[in-house]
């Protein structure tokens, strides 16, 4: 018997082997992601001295291995943190910001960082990629030091959450405000499948910030757990005005759907990813500065009020002074006009409190484009927003043609020195 093959289905089809296929691709670039130092750890101190960033380095992302993610470029330790160092190095980590401040501020210098950010090349509550002992050790090391006020937030995948993993953050550290920071990145499916070959269900989603929202302290006076979601802006393969679109949409989700927080990431170009192949090949632009700008402005008060900016349209500006490869993200480091005075204010955007002033964010949004509006930077982007409409052709079909081009490039004799052991795929 023959089976009827509807149109859905041969849609459906298309579409698992286009994201089959870049997948493979992926997995075949990121093979040259060079290893990463030989320390366990990497500490920064950013914000002012108000964030302390603890980053492990271990093994890997759980997803990396089947081709995840067409902008992730984490890489790889030859081996795990052990316990020991993990609890050594948040010791220290404490002692350094301790140190900093002092230099900083003398006697005005905090002793505790406002807010702890521990994450790992994966996922910080992935057993896979960071070792339930080593999540152990780390709360041991906090407990100990008792870091009193301070919000620690753990980067992690949201399929990490669940109570067990509450219950152990929450008997370790009983007071202190807690929050997980997932990698969201789109309110759509289809183009996170498709754009960025990441799959999160929004149902799920939704029901793990849920289970976090609803999670019932030990203490009484302790905060309830919160999500802070990071949202991409200027995913690849949309048009100018689709990534506006899609960015305001996604955050608008995350809040309405119990999302405490949402920190807009711009898409950037790292080496060892498809993506940036793609940006080579042309198939796709990185987003200009002033994409946030727009973003920012579409947003109604109640959202505004709930973003913050990661970084400001190019990570070079922001870690300038940063030499180890965690910089070294972007080729084109040239600044538009403008763009210093830009990203002064975007930093105060991120540094207001907005249940303290509830205008200001907007304030300083409607500075920027009072500023910009005679940019010709700016009024060229306006252009192509007005123009980017005309894209006709659907999501899949623009994406299959990626995977066409880039099966020219990536398969080409000597496209880049591989490891000879890499299985190539039968195309
Ligand atoms: S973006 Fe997150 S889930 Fe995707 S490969 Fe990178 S670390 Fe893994």
């Amino acid at each position: 018997m023959v089976d009827v093959i509807t149109v859905g289905d041969e849609i459906s089809a298309k579409r698992d082997k286009v994201i089959k296929s870049l997948k493979e691709m992926n997995k075949r670039v990121k093979q040259n992601r060079p290893n990463f130092m030989e320390d366990p750890y990497h500490i920064i101190i950013s914000d002012e001295g108000k964030v302390l960033q603890v980053t492990a380095f271990g093994t890997g992302c759980r997803f990396d291995g089947n081709g995840s993610c067409l902008m992730c470029d984490y890489g790889k330790r030859e081996k795990m943190p052990t316990p020991a160092e993990t609890y050594e190095w948040i010791v220290r980590a404490f002692g350094v910001y301790d140190a900093q401040e002092k230099r900083r501020a003398l006697d005005k210098g905090r002793k505790f960082p406002p807010v702890v950010v521990l994450d790992c090349n994966g996922s910080i509550l992935d057993e896979h990629d960071f070792p339930r002992e080593n999540l152990i050790a780390t709360l041991e090391a906090l407990k100990k030091i008792d870091p009193q006020g301070t919000e620690i937030v753990f980067e992690t995948h949201y399929h990490t959450l669940n109570r067990e993993v509450l219950e152990l953050i929450d008997k370790y550290l009983p007071n202190n405000p807690i929050n997980f920071e997932l990698g969201f990145e789109t309110a759509n499916e289809e183009v996170r499948d498709l754009c960025l070959l990441k799959h999160i269900p929004n149902k799920v989603f939704v029901e793990k910030t849920k289970l976090v929202n609803e999670f019932k302290r030990s203490s009484a006076e302790a905060e309830p757990m919160s999500v802070s979601a990071n949202v991409l802006v200027g995913i690849p393969f949309l048009t100018s005005q689709e990534q506006l679109k899609d960015a305001v949409d996604s955050i608008k989700f995350c809040i309405d759907n119990g999302v405490r927080n949402c920190v807009v990431f711009p898409m950037n170009d790292k080496d060892c990813t498809l993506l940036h192949y793609c940006y080579e090949k042309g198939l796709a632009k990185q987003p200009p500065i002033y994409l946030l700008t727009e973003v920012l402005k579409k947003l109604p008060d109640k959202y505004l009020n709930k973003s913050s900016l990661a970084w400001t349209g190019n990570r070079v500006w922001t870690y300038s002074d940063s030499s180890d490869r965690l910089a070294k993200f972007i080729k084109d480091t040239k600044k538009p006009d403008g763009a210093d005075a830009l990203t002064k204010d975007f930093s105060d955007f991120n540094t207001v409190v907005a249940w303290e002033n509830p205008t200001r964010k907007r304030e300083i949004v409607n500075n920027i484009h009072e500023k910009l509006k005679n940019n010709e930077y700016y009024i060229g982007y306006q252009e192509e927003l007005a123009s980017s409409s005309t894209e006709s052709r659907t999501l899949i079909d623009r994406v299959e043609n990626v995977n066409d081009v880039m099966k020219k490039a990536v398969y080409a004799p000597n496209f880049i020195k591989l490891d000879p052991n890499i299985q190539v795929p039968v195309q």
